[in-house]
């Protein structure tokens, strides 16, 4: 019983056992009730006239004064005739004045009256029964006929008979064998069994489902994050499945999420470990060398050893510089601080301070910028690394003799950027990567070009805080170019 009630299956079912039970029990004190009134109502309107029809046997004895012993006896002929009825004569204020056996039985020396006026000004419409009181009974009410007399010339009262006096005591013994009512009760009783059990059955099905339902949300929370609950139906337990399943969902997306940003750390710290630990120990070789052999070095030798030491300390302040910046964009510290700038001067701007590493290389640095160029809206300081950044790789990448170019295109809400070179290319199946984390295309090359792979991530996600993209299109043996777009003011 304790596991019962401690199941859905169990409390639901109870509960509605114990309704189908007191709605039994209302519906059958309803219909003991009813065919009760319904007795008592056909009886009190075949009667209805029985009072008017005795009248006429008092008359004589009412006339001058009221002979008691005549009226008695009246009284006692007619109950003789008729057991079933009980006669009194009252006075119009409803006082006993007449009646048959003996007076200790009488608890009421006067009865209400109103019942019988409502009675003698009945007409079409007036429903029975009429419910009057029985003088021999404290609490019963019964029914009765009554019709008006006179006496002691001119005084008003009434003939009341109480109808079927006993008639009333035994109707619910007699309904207890009656046939109607009996079917009736095991029809009542055949529909509440058949609801019950239909009910239990229903509920059984309901709650199957709903075990089901807890049988996949434990696997759930044990790992098996792909369990899904099949919906089904569109009710109420269906869409509770469906908003687990949704939920199920985000979770097993979050938890991918989640692995995969766990190995992108792991593997981060991988990078900067590798990055950090080789400039860092070709630069303490460097050092013991220079320490041990002072004195046997050549100057030429101390100059090629200080060169080598100084573009790794180079590169490593570089890669902890991106790495600062790349932080702080990930963390949103670094927000844009927008305003209203040309991107034609930016450009400018940058493709100058480049200038001197292009004439380095004999590349032909060129812009192409329209005149009239409306102003960008975004945080000038960012954008200036997205073209430092971008125009950077252009020249390392590119070989001697080559072209790097950064155009400028209006459109009609935005502004167009396109920096392109005569590069190697990048390799189709690299292209999609090279805005990964630490992502080299040619890992040697990079690395000793004093390449991190985190440039094109930052430029990526100083873009996006600007609510644009980056794209790349790329040629192997062709060159590459690089576009995004800023809105105009
Ligand atoms: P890195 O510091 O190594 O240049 P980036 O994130 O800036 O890192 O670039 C990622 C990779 O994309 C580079 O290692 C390089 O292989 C490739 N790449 C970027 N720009 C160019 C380009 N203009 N031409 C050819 N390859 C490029």
């Amino acid at each position: 019983m304790k596991r019962l009630l401690g199941t859905l299956f169990g409390k639901i079912s109870i509960i509605f056992l114990l309704l189908i039970f007191f709605l039994g029990l209302i519906q059958m004190l309803v219909s003991v009730q009813s065919s009760m009134d319904f007795v008592c109502e056909s009886d009190q309107r075949i009667n209805q006239d029985l009072a008017a029809n005795l009248a006429g046997k008092f008359a004589p004895f009412l006339n001058d004064s009221l002979d008691h012993e005549a009226i008695r006896a009246m009284i006692h002929e007619l109950m003789v005739m008729n057991p079933t009825v009980e006669i009194y004569l009252l006075h119009e204020d409803g006082t006993l004045l007449g009646f048959f056996g003996d007076s200790t039985n009488i608890v009421h020396k006067k009865v209400a009256v109103e019942p019988i006026h409502t009675f003698l000004n009945r007409d079409e419409k007036q429903r029975f029964p009429i419910m009057g009181v029985d003088p021999r009974s404290y609490v019963k009410k019964k029914i009765f006929s009554a019709e008006r007399i006179r006496f002691n010339r001119n005084q008003e009262g009434f003939l009341y008979v109480i109808i079927g006096g006993e008639l009333y005591d035994s109707i619910l013994s007699s309904l207890r064998g009656s046939y109607i009512l009996s079917t009736s009760f095991i029809a009542i009783l055949v529909t509440l069994v058949f609801g019950a059990i239909v009910g239990l059955i229903l509920f059984f099905f309901l709650t199957k489902r709903l075990h089901k339902m807890t049988d996949v949300v434990q696997e759930f929370e044990e790992g098996s994050f792909s369990k899904r609950i099949p919906v089904g139906s569109g009710d109420d337990v269906g869409r509770l499945a469906l908003a687990f399943n949704n939920m199920a969902e985000r979770i097993e997306e979050n938890v991918k999420t989640l692995k995969k940003n766990d190995k992108e750390r792991r593997d981060f710290i991988a990078n900067i470990s590798h990055d950090l630990r080789s400039p860092l120990a070709s630069i303490q070789g460097y050092l013991e060398t220079i320490i041990m052999k002072d004195a046997q070095l050549s100057t030429d030798e101390r100059r090629k050893f200080m060169d080598t030491m100084y573009h790794n300390v180079t590169n490593l302040n570089h890669l902890v510089h991106q790495l600062f910046e790349l932080s702080k964009l990930d963390s949103m510290e670094s927000k844009p601080d927008f305003e209203a700038f040309s991107i034609g001067e930016l450009v400018q701007d940058v493709v100058l301070k480049y200038k001197p590493q292009a004439e380095k290389k004999k590349i032909n640095l060129e812009t192409k910028i329209p005149l009239q160029l409306p102003l960008i809206i975004g945080d000038i300081g960012m954008i200036d690394r997205v073209l430092s950044n971008l125009v950077d790789n252009a020249l390392r990448y590119t070989g001697n003799g080559g072209h790097v170019r950064v155009e400028v295109q209006p459109r009609s809400d935005h502004v167009c950027v396109h920096i392109s070179d005569t590069g190697p290319g990048i390799p189709a199946e690299d292209l999609p990567h090279i805005f990964d984390r630490f992502y080299r295309v040619d890992k040697s090359r990079s690395r000793r070009s004093g390449g991190t792979g985190i440039g094109l991530t930052i430029v990526k996600r100083i873009l996006n805080a600007h609510d644009t993209t980056i794209t790349a299109e790329s040629e192997v043996g062709m060159g590459t170019t690089f576009s995004f777009a800023l809105k105009i003011q």
